[in-house]
């Protein structure tokens, strides 16, 4: 008898990369990396590298805790995920993190853009229609988490400020801007007056590499000056920033460990995100076949490339374990902490059994859980990490502890039609509200419901009916 060269480790529902039609996906573990077998009647078999690093893979299992609902959902469970966004009764997690685009245009037009803006394109929303997507999220969320601002570009909005006083109105925990930088480099006074609105604010900044090559391959132009002004105004006003890492294969994922130095040097700097391509919207010279990059892959690069953290530091996001992943850092004079040096990692890890074991203590368990969930609003995240430390035994908090202390590492990886997994898009937790009201997966809206082309590709009912659920 022969063996199979690989062990068939579960089955899940995938999309054919060619037509988006569900088809049935196994789950397969060859030479420690993760990979998806998939077969659509029309295209054939495709087999997809979804993990480099097995064991986490199995591991993030671990992390799962039961979703939390939303207040209600937005549509009837019909057709079947993931043709009934959203969000449907079949949906496993509320909104963490929530987008509102407020324009479809751009100042730029990058080569890599999953909303494909650009100058011209589409329209900025009225303020009526905004107020009406953030209303229609707050009767989800009740107090909607973190909310970001984005587009398009959101800065160029002709009511931009009006939109931020807006969102100030509403019961937001954590307002975000999503921006490429462009107007706060350019306009000293628009950075001045954006810090009229923290605490509680932040700004979600596009910087993808240190380099002038890789930010040209994927934005089109040398914008490095632009990113380093952006920065520099940023860091006069104070005003907290999370820095945005597009990440592709062999482009500037050796940049990850200079990127991550350089971010802690800056005093308003709060965390750096790093985000594979997700193959959606605008791809120009991305070959999803070749170029993509897992979380996985990014996590082995942050500990080669860095010697910041170690395996047991970046660990899964519970709410969405396959696809995000976080490490806490206390960040003072221009060093950074890893929480692990404050906590044997023994409390995190049980290498034995390769369970996640944490602490006897269910207070101190549900903190580690707390801090570690996505949906924290900075100043929420300062009381976690103060009151996590506290109860270890070994550890004397600083007293002076402040959200102007934390470096949060996040990578953030989004499924789009090759990776594609039904078990794991249940469970997504950012999200982004449509102009009509519903709020939808963000993998999912780039896929299918970003516009009325992209809902064409939505297979028939009749070829997807089940019994609602
Ligand atoms: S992704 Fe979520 S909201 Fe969309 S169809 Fe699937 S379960 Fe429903
Ligand atoms: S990726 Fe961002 S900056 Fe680039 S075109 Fe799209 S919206 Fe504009």
């Amino acid at each position: 008898m022969t063996d199979r060269p690989y062990v068939f480790y579960e089955l899940t529902n995938s999309l054919c990369p060619q037509c988006l039609h569900k088809v049935e996906a196994k789950i397969i573990v060859q030479d420690g990396q993760v990979y998806q077998i998939k077969n659509c009647l029309t295209h054939g078999v495709q087999k997809v590298l979804i993990s480099t690093d097995a064991d986490y893979y199995k591991k993030a299992r671990a992390f799962l805790k039961p979703g939390q609902l939303p207040l209600r959902f937005n549509t009837a469970t019909e057709r079947g995920c993931p043709y009934d966004c959203g969000l449907c009764p079949d949906h496993e997690q509320h909104s963490c993190l929530t987008l509102i685009e407020i324009t479809d245009r751009c100042n730029l037009e990058c080569p890599v853009c999953y909303a494909d803006s650009a100058p011209t394109r589409g329209s900025h929303r009225s303020l009526e229609q905004i107020e009406f997507m953030m209303d229609e999220l707050v009767k989800n969320e009740g107090e909607p988490d973190v909310v970001q601002i984005s587009g398009g570009e959101p800065t160029i909005h002709p009511q931009f400020f009006e939109v931020l006083d807006l969102a100030k109105s509403k019961p937001i925990r954590h307002l975000m801007v999503n921006t490429n930088g462009v107007r706060i480099a350019r306009d000293r006074e628009f950075a001045q007056r954006l810090a009229d609105y923290g605490p509680g604010f932040e700004i979600y900044l596009q910087f993808d590499s240190l380099k002038p090559g890789p930010i040209e391959t994927l934005r089109g132009e040398n914008l490095l000056e632009v990113r380093m002004q952006a920065l520099a105004h940023l860091n006069e006003f104070n005003i907290s920033t999370t820095l945005v890492v597009v990440l592709r294969q062999g482009l500037n994922d050796q940049e990850i460990g200079e990127i991550l130095e350089f971010a802690i040097q800056q005093p308003c700097v709060r965390g750096v995100t790093f985000q594979p391509i997700q193959h959606a919207g605008r791809t120009e010279n991305f070959d999803p076949a070749t170029d993509r990059l897992t979380l996985a892959e990014v996590r082995q690069q942050i500990l080669k490339q860095s010697s910041l953290f170690t395996p047991d530091d970046i660990i899964p996001v519970p709410c969405h374990p396959d696809c995000i992943a976080m490490a806490y850092a206390l960040k003072a004079d221009g060093q950074a902490y890893p929480l692990s040096r404050y906590m044997d990692p023994a409390l995190l890890l049980d290498a034995a059994g390769n369970t996640i074991r944490y602490e006897e203590d269910p207070s101190v368990r549900g903190k580690v859980f707390g801090l570690f969930a996505l949906n924290h609003s900075p100043q929420s995240t300062s009381h976690a990490v103060h009151d996590l430390l506290c109860c270890l035994p070994k550890i004397e908090a600083p007293e002076a502890l402040g959200y102007q202390n934390i470096f949060r590492v996040i990578i953030m990886e989004f499924l789009d039609a090759w990776n594609f997994d039904v078990r794991s898009v249940k469970r997504s937790c950012i999200h982004i509200v449509h102009p009509d009201g519903r709020v939808i997966p963000f993998d999912t809206y780039n896929l299918f419901y970003r516009n009325e082309q992209l809902a064409s590709r939505i297979p028939t009912t009749s070829a997807f009916a089940m019994e609602k659920v």
